[in-house]
């Protein structure tokens, strides 16, 4: 039941049949039923998927356990694995287009946003790709040398096992391929749950892992539903390790269920951005970069720089230059390429957002711009800003994962770092300055675990990316990435 014929058009692909993949093969989910993907800029259905249920899961954790016991991946060398990732990378090169073409289609963004976010996923294969081979342990016997006793000890290190992967629908293929190249680095057999609203990317790619040469029951994808496949994995005793990404109130949850074997969890969770303008910026850096931080991916972006601080001598000048940049964004169809904003993913996700958008007004806050829903069909809003916002008020505390912007006028440094800071968030932070010394200053204080300076949302696969506080745990990118799927061994030898 292979899904793909390179040569066929995309659209052939999404209307076809959509199985679960597992032991490198395509089967349907044990329960016979499917589920229907919709493109959200209609709101009609795209595809039909099997869906995968406790009993799928079931199966592919058994495949993805017996690959790690036979040693089919970590056992190979290291140089054949590092070949088989940059396999991948190449192909995901030829496929890129596909693949950005593939995410439009199930999540609705901009085709430049899905090919930029494709980019980012080939640079990572890459990354990772080439530190297979530079996975090392250490020596640490001078250190245990004494008169009485002589060892030789050192450390090795190893895949933490069977790692279940659980990603969400705003950036479908950005986010597998995060978790994936550096799980697949460290030696790890994978299961993978796709958004339930955005399956298809994964699907895809699932034959490219075929075609790379990642050997059968290295990595299943079960396409399903997060309280049924999703929970399931979760609870799976024979599951080593959780990284998930979604919303804080289910990484929550994923905590508590994971709690059962203990396994190792990497969280990347929800946020509400802040992003300051001091009166020294440069305007023509400071107003489009506030405005994208905020309205790329329609603020479906978990970094969204949601809450805007501006010194109050330019406060009247930036939120105008703001709301003029948001007027003048052109709404529409992912596969448009005038598009620069796309609907919001699904009508419960626009019901949320316009339920906050009625919040904010009914707390007293001022629209300045947008404030409704955009068009007859799909899931379009307007792009938003409010001002006359406090503290205290619902849209200014809670994630509102909408294009959607906040902004307070701010006095000094203080103010600003205090007001910044005070959310229980703690992912992106923006910081729009030509003072050097200020933008250090400030970026120190901030707790945050990504801060960009003069520029807003930059990630590179050998920087650290993740947050603080509820945002949540670990990192992802970096060497950091591949050790959130390593456990360390000390072995010492008494001589
Ligand atoms: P979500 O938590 O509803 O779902 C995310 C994934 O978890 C989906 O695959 C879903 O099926 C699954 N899931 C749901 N309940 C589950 C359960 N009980 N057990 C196991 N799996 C379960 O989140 P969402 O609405 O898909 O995504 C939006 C959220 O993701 C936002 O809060 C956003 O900020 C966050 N996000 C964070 C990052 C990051 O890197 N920090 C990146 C993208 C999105």
């Amino acid at each position: 039941m292979a899904l793909h014929d390179p040569s066929t058009p995309v659209s052939e692909f999404i209307a076809g049949k959509h199985g679960i993949f597992i032991d490198g093969e395509w089967r349907d989910g044990e329960g016979g039923e499917t589920f229907d993907v919709h493109d959200p800029a209609t709101g009609t259905t795209i595809a039909k998927v099997a869906r995968g249920t406790a009993a799928d899961i079931d199966r592919a954790v058994a495949a993805a356990r017996r690959a790690f016991e036979e040693r089919r991946w970590h056992g190979l060398p290291p140089e054949k694995r590092a070949d088989v990732l940059w396999n991948l990378a190449r192909i995901f090169e030829r496929e890129a287009r596909t693949l950005a073409e593939i995410d439009v289609a199930d999540n609705g963004m901009p085709i430049a946003f899905a090919e930029w976010m494709v980019g980012s996923t080939i640079a990572q294969l890459k990354y990772y790709a080439g530190m297979i081979t530079k996975v090392t342990g250490r020596n640490v016997s001078p250190a245990l040398a004494s008169d009485q006793l002589r060892m030789h000890a050192y450390t090795s290190v190893e895949p933490v096992g069977v790692a279940g992967i659980i990603i969400p629908w705003n950036g479908p293929i950005g986010t597998l391929i995060i978790k994936l190249a550096p799980a697949l680095a460290a030696g790890c057999s994978l299961v993978v749950k796709p958004a339930e609203l955005t399956p298809l990317s994964a699907l895809y790619a699932a034959d490219l892992m075929n075609e790379a040469g990642i050997p059968p029951g290295v990595v299943n994808i079960v396409p399903g539903f997060g309280h049924d496949a999703g929970q399931a994995l979760v609870d799976h005793p024979d599951v080593d390790k959780v990284s998930f990404t979604g919303s804080t109130a289910t990484g929550k949850k994923i905590v508590q269920s994971a709690a059962g074997n203990l396994k190792r969890v990497t969280l990347e969770l929800g946020g509400k951005s802040p992003v300051v303008v001091f009166d020294d910026a440069d305007p023509e850096i400071a107003i489009p970069g506030a405005a994208m931080g905020i309205f790329a991916n329609t603020g479906q972006v978990c970094f969204a720089g949601s809450r805007l601080f501006v010194q109050k001598k330019s406060y009247d000048k930036v939120v105008a230059g703001i709301s003029d940049f948001a007027k003048g964004l052109t709404i529409g169809k992912g596969m448009d390429p005038a598009t620069q904003i796309g609907p919001l993913i699904s009508a419960g996700q626009r019901d949320k957002v316009a339920g906050y958008l009625e919040t904010g007004v009914s707390e007293g806050a001022e629209i300045v711009t947008g404030g409704a829903a955009h068009g007859n069909h799909g899931y379009f809003v307007q792009p938003t800003v409010f001002a006359n916002v406090d503290a205290s008020m619902r849209i200014v505390r809670e994630e509102i994962f909408g294009p959607v912007l906040v902004a307070t006028p701010v006095e000094d440094m203080d103010d600003i770092v205090r007001m910044a800071n005070d959310t229980r968030y703690g992912l992106g932070a923006g910081i729009f300055t030509t003072s050097v010394n200020k933008a250090h200053l400030v970026a120190e204080r901030l707790r945050a675990g990504n801060v960009w300076i003069n520029g807003y949302g930059m990630m590179h696969p050998a920087m650290p990316f993740g947050g603080y506080g509820e945002s949540g745990w670990g990192r992802e990118n970096g060497t950091e990435g591949i050790s959130a799927y390593q456990e360390t061994k000390s072995v010492f030898v008494y001589l």
